[in-house]
């Protein structure tokens, strides 16, 4: 039996003190140098025993340590769900282990949830480090006994209950969700309790418990995983990018096996697998051999799983983060496992024509994370694909906004919206749910949804394109363009902001932007209302002109509802310019609001 190092990630919310957290562990690492020290590999660190040993002392044996299979940790050095996220693996993760930091202080917070929801989809097993507990009022800076356990005896009884409370809280919490939890030193059962270890990222109390309880839990749990007998080698794509000197890169976590030069490495394109030699597998170099900062690699023969790597290949060209990574010695072998690459990535990429959400996201990890959260919501999927939102999304969106209006929307997470996706939502109204927390992602679609179903009717019409009919008032040009600024007098219905505009021959002329009424902003403007108007990438005397009659121009689709559905809430006026607008647009399009 051959037990590799448990690759171990660090999650939690927004300044909880992930960073900290895993600066201190490199630093006892580096404080242990004559012990073993800690060895930098792409993306991770490792500390050997010898070092845990070291920095955890009598805990070591205590929590199991002593029976030595474990090499060791390598701890991914980039904390947060979105490393996370991409360190996937089929049906689960490439981290055997995590921590979870809390906030003592602040408790639960809304990434702390999401993390936690991202472990559980995983099935990864979690430490929580409950940080900051220097910051607990009162707490007396002791000379740095490190070993949280003496910390704690050495604080006034105040704080100690009020440590107490506040690591309850946390008990609490995790009970509602569903976890058995307690203070790790009142753990009976590792594998049906989650343990809690206050700790303090900044004086390092309680970071040899940490240790040592992450240690235990993988030596006594996690053997079967991490033997390596009969391993095929495997890992997951973490970045791609373009290094000085050696062009295209990519940083891998080695998950099983041993990576060799010679092999034959298989990773996901967007459209197919990459079959590649690299040109060179690299680790960093011991900062005391880096003479030049440019010069930070050094290439080697084969590395042994775990480990983070990089290798370089021209070949690796559009190379996804969070896709799989395979390698064999072996050409006959190849066809194998691009097929394992390419039934992975088809249960990943989304496109079918049933009616779902679109959702685009910025890597495999969060697609694969969000498509998993909103299947156990019961909410479809039409598509899921990575990438920014383009106007053909919207397009698509459109189409099955006709079918089912909730699911007619775009979820995006941490992509770009491009600008003619923009006006194309806005035109179209289309919903762009769009945030870089996967959890209020999520929440917003779903808060939107109940608050819509709630009164569909009235939220249906109010989303409508308002139907209006207005002229330029002769005299009033206050900018010929970028934007336009002009005077009109709104004839019938009302006049709202970013309602697209036509003219009496059918021509989009463009959107409203602003509407000031006696130089200041408002969101409408009714019937009998003379105010100002701005239009973007139109001119005065080119598409638009003085006493022209415009309409507001609702799509097809909006236009067939408000015919057919709503017309009960149109005054009779708002009823007859709507039909103007359909007799207008029927002679550019014969079948629009049809
Ligand atoms: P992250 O966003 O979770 O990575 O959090 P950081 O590591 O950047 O920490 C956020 C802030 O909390 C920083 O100002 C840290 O110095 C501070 N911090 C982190 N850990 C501790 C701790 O144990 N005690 C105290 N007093 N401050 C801490």
């Amino acid at each position: 039996m051959h037990i590799r190092q448990p690759i171990v990630a660090v999650l939690g919310h927004v300044d909880s003190g992930k960073t900290s957290l895993l600066d201190k562990i490199r630093g006892t690492g580096v404080q242990a140098r004559e012990a073993g020290g800690i060895t930098q590999h792409i993306g991770a660190s490792f500390l050997p025993t010898e070092t845990l040993k070291k920095v955890c002392g009598p805990l070591f044996a205590k929590m199991g340590g002593e029976n030595q299979e474990i090499p060791g940790l390598l701890v991914i050095d980039t904390p947060g769900h979105e490393i996370f996220t991409n360190l996937r693996a089929r049906g689960g993760s490439a981290a055997d282990i995590a921590i979870l930091v809390i906030d003592v202080n602040r408790g639960f917070q809304p990434q702390t949830n999401e993390s936690l929801k991202i472990l559980q989809s995983r099935k990864v097993p979690f430490v929580i480090a409950l940080n900051k507990v220097d910051m607990v009022s009162g707490w007396k800076k002791n000379p740095p006994t490190k070993f949280i356990t003496q910390s704690v005896k050495e604080q006034d009884s105040f704080v100690q209950t009020a440590l107490d409370e506040l690591l309850y809280n946390v008990v609490g919490t995790l009970s509602v969700l569903g976890y058995n939890s307690e203070a790790f030193y009142r753990v009976k059962d590792f594998l049906k309790e989650v343990a809690i270890v206050p700790v303090s990222a900044r004086s390092g109390e309680g970071m040899p418990e940490l240790l040592a309880v992450l240690v235990g839990l993988t030596q006594q749990y996690m053997q079967k995983k991490l033997d390596q007998t009969e391993k095929q080698t495997r890992g997951i794509v973490l970045e791609v990018k373009e290094e000085i000197g050696l062009g295209m890169t990519a940083n891998i976590i080695l998950i099983d096996g041993t990576l060799k030069k010679s092999d034959f490495i298989l990773v996901a394109k967007r459209d197919s697998v990459i079959v590649t030699k690299p040109k060179a597998i690299l680790l960093p170099k011991p900062l005391d051999e880096m003479r030049d900062p440019r010069d930070k690699f050094r290439p080697v023969n084969e590395v042994v799983a775990a480990a983070g790597i990089k290798i370089a290949s021209p070949d690796l060209e559009g190379a996804l983060p969070g896709s799989p990574v395979y390698a064999t010695t072996d050409e006959s072998k190849i066809e194998e496992f691009k097929k394992l690459i390419e039934s992975e990535m088809k249960s990943v990429f989304i496109k079918t024509d049933t009616k779902g959400v679109i959702l685009k996201c910025d890597t495999i990890g969060s697609l694969e994370a969000l498509t998993d959260m909103l299947k156990k919501q019961n909410i479809s999927v039409s598509t899921a694909d990575i990438g920014p939102v383009t106007r053909r999304d919207i397009m698509e969106a459109l189409a099955i906004k006709e079918r089912d209006r909730h699911l007619g929307v775009i979820i995006a997470f941490n992509v770009k919206i491009l600008q003619d996706a923009q006006e194309e939502a806005e035109a179209s109204h289309i919903k762009i749910f769009h945030d870089q927390v996967i959890y209020s992602l999520i929440d917003n679609y779903v808060n939107w949804v109940q608050d819509d179903t709630a009164n569909e009717e009235n939220a249906i019409f109010q989303e409508l394109t308002p139907i209006c009919k207005f002229t330029f008032l002769k005299g009033f040009v206050f900018r010929k363009n970028n934007p336009a600024v002009f005077g009109v007098l709104v004839d019938a219905g009302v006049l709202k902001q970013k309602v697209s505009v036509m003219n009496t021959d059918g021509r989009k002329i463009g959107v409203v932007h602003q509407i000031q009424e006696n130089g200041k902003s408002v969101d409408v403007a009714k019937k009998g209302k003379e105010v100002a108007v701005s239009i973007q990438n139109v001119t005065v005397g080119r598409q638009i002109s003085e006493e022209d009659v415009l309409y507001s121009f609702p799509p097809s689709p909006e236009a067939k509802l408000l015919l057919k559905t709503f017309s009960h809430k149109l005054s009779p006026e708002e009823f007859q310019t709507l039909r103007e607008i359909i007799e207008i647009q029927r002679k550019v399009n014969p079948l629009y609001a049809y």
